[in-house]
């Protein structure tokens, strides 16, 4: 016989969690978009000009990766059918491996490059497989120590979780600006195998770690650096590839992280490692092991996005970027807003409290704007923000327009405290 009042626990618990996010204007909605990922989006039957998309070359609707895709589903199918290691490793998935690998082999010797079906996965794999390293270390000399910076995106926070859940790994959380104290850290520490994790471009404030400063570290304690470059690859260096290249840096002990959803335009990430430890990754990473294979027609397509990120199209496509991004610099410092000193195409403005960012958000929007305002936990309690993104399809005008809309609610939203509740 049924009671005849039931129960339903996770259902009360899951309407208390969603008011208690309505009630700390926390809650997020999703947003239908209508048209292709470009500067202006439809959105409810409204034009928007987007500034919020991290497609920074202005790729993701690009009629050479349309047409890319068309012919690489028509040559592979359109699914892997399995994971890599049964059936679904395609011969376009090693071609591109293949060309990511020589994109990277000036700065990491001896690399080979692992595909991976998103960014999320392969920071998962890469920190949880190399950490696992630990476990083969001599009994005279054990532990496994992972650094993590604390601005680090959640993918990598995660991985870091993982990783110490399964291997009993010691933690240390660390301020990148602050190399002082990890420093003192790395000193003191005992573990045999040590690995120090971080974002190569912070992904919502903009600034590049100190990575050559952290190599310095890695080389004087014996430790491995893990960059996620998720905003750099395409974006930096002369050639597109990325951080290293921007810094010029070379040595074995990087594992280099890309993603190929962003400024590639299309979907997907990589490990570049030295062919040693990546194939580690394949031996042990676990979410690759038993993840099916991205489809081959996705491979495919990204090598036309690589000769795109390489040549002649993705030097101009960045030397616009920059022009977008030293004037926008240049010209909101002669405004009240508070910016942050970023060289690369996320420009921030924080506001600080959730209600000021969701009212300048609002009021863009108002303004046929899509910038939305972005609250904890992905960016610190207090520190809440509109991100406004650059991508090379951006026009100097258009970059000009949304620095008057933001002039004109300047006041609306920094003065007028009634903006909050707008
Ligand atoms: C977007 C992002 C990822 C995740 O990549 P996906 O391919 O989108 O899963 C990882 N790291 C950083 C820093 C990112 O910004």
């Amino acid at each position: 016989m049924k009671p005849a009042q039931q129960r339903f626990t996770a259902l009360d618990l899951a309407h208390q969690q969603i008011d208690d996010l309505d009630s700390r204007l926390l809650r997020r909605r999703l947003q239908q978009t209508q048209s292709p990922c470009d500067t202006t989006l439809l959105v409810a039957g409204r034009a928007l000009n987007a500034f919020c998309s991290n497609d920074y070359l202005g790729l993701a609707n690009h009629p050479a990766l349309i047409a890319a895709m068309a012919e690489g589903a028509s040559r592979y199918g359109a699914g892997s059918g399995a994971s890599h290691l049964i059936s679904g490793h395609s011969i376009a998935h090693d071609l591109l491996e293949t060309e990511l690998a020589r994109c990277q082999n000036h700065h990491i010797p001896q690399a080979r490059a692992l595909f991976f079906c998103t960014g999320y996965l392969a920071n998962i794999t890469a920190i949880t497989a190399l950490a696992g390293l630990g476990a083969n270390a001599p009994q005279s000399n054990p532990g496994i120590s992972i650094y993590s910076a604390k601005l680090n995106h959640a993918s990598l926070i995660d991985g870091v979780k993982l990783a110490a859940a399964q291997t009993k790994a010691h933690v240390h959380l660390f301020d990148h600006a602050d190399l002082g104290q990890l420093k003192n850290a790395l000193a003191g520490d005992t573990a045999a195998h040590k690995l120090i994790v971080i974002d190569g471009v912070f992904s919502m404030d903009g600034d590049l770690a100190p990575v050559p400063e952290l190599l310095a570290l890695a080389h004087a304690f014996d430790a491995l650096l893990i960059v996620d470059d998720a905003h750099g690859f395409g974006v930096l260096g002369e050639h597109g590839h990325g951080i290293l290249e921007h810094f010029q840096m070379q040595s074995n002990r990087i594992v280099y992280i890309g993603t190929l959803g962003k400024a590639a335009g299309v979907s997907g990430a990589f490990v570049c490692a030295h062919e040693t430890l990546l194939e580690c990754l394949i031996q042990k990473g676990r979410p690759y092991i038993y993840s099916t294979a991205t489809p081959p027609a996705i491979a495919h397509t990204l090598l036309t996005s690589l000769t795109l990120i390489e040549g002649e199209e993705g030097r101009k496509r960045r030397a616009h970027l920059r022009s977008l991004i030293s004037i926008w610099q240049e010209e909101l410092s002669f405004m009240r807003w508070h910016r942050t000193e970023s060289t690369t195409p996320i420009q921030p403005i924080i506001l600080g409290s959730n209600a000021a960012a969701l009212a300048a958000s609002r009021l863009l929007d108002q303004a046929g704007y899509w910038i939305p305002a972005i609250r904890p936990p992905t960016v610190p309690d207090g520190s809440a923000r509109l991100r406004i993104t650059f991508s090379a399809n951006h026009s100097i005008d258009a970059v000009r327009a949304l620095m008057r809309h933001l002039q004109e609610i300047e006041t609306q939203v920094l003065v007028d405290k009634n903006a909050a509740l707008l």
